[in-house]
């Protein structure tokens, strides 16, 4: 089993060498999705806005016409007034010459606020608009220097981890299996240790333990942390 184990040692010394550019490399693509998703909200918010500025110049088109049928208006009921023949005829174009005021008049306030309501919504729409191209910008470089670094810490990481394959044929494969297995809960799984201390979670090994540890006829794992422990003497020359 010593060779066995001292494969074991190797191999996980370089696993764990490796581990800060594995972290690395699993969180670029996690920061770039997130960057791409505040985009993608971006964009929609830009839209919904673009949308509602949209709305409001229509009913601007709208409230507008119907202001220049009430002017209209307007004028025919002060012809009707300036044509009257009789007291009643007048009578009758002068309250039509009232309410064509009175709705020109709630038409203007109405198109008054409308115009501010565009003013407002065009300003926050300019703004949105350089916060998305912004976003892009970010986004975009993100991207080029993620696959730089990238493309650094494969390069880095295959250095690393070269002649890790053959280290790997050495050790039999449910040993493997068990170190995998450990490796995606904790860190550092295999340990060296050199008295009766598990260096992994520095409780006391029980002393039978560290006899047979010392032996070498079999994998051990630490019984508090479940680490793989191995002896000094194992390993050394
Ligand atoms: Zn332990």
């Amino acid at each position: 089993m010593r060779e066995e184990l001292l494969a074991l040692a190797k191999l996980a010394e370089m696993d764990d060498s490796a581990r800060d550019i594995d972290a690395e490399l699993k969180q670029i693509p996690q920061s770039l999705e997130e960057l791409r998703d505040s985009v993608q909200m971006l964009e929609t918010m830009l839209a919904q806005e673009r949308q509602q500025l949209e709305e409001a110049e229509q009913l601007k088109v709208q409230q507008g016409s119907e202001l220049k049928e009430r002017n209209e208006g307007l004028q025919r009921a002060r012809k009707k007034v300036a044509q009257a023949t009789s007291i009643r005829e007048a009578d009758a174009g002068e309250r039509e010459v009232d309410a064509n005021r009175r709705s020109i008049k709630e038409r203007e306030e109405e198109l008054g606020r409308i115009g501010q309501a565009i003013e407002a919504k065009a300003a926050s729409l300019a703004e949105r608009e350089k916060d998305f191209e912004e976003a892009k910008g970010v986004l975009r470089s993100q991207e080029e220097s993620s696959k730089t670094r990238i493309a650094e810490l494969e390069e880095q990481r295959s250095k690393m981890l070269s002649g890790r394959d053959d280290l790997a044929a050495k050790v039999p494969k449910s040993v493997i299996k068990r170190y995998d297995r450990l490796k995606t809960g904790i860190s550092n799984v295999v340990i060296i240790i050199n008295g009766g201390t598990c260096t992994g979670c520095r409780m006391a090994l029980p002393p039978q333990l560290t006899i047979e540890l010392q032996r070498a006829n079999e994998l051990h794992q630490c019984p508090h942390c479940r680490r793989i422990i191995i002896h000094k003497n194992v390993i050394a020359d």
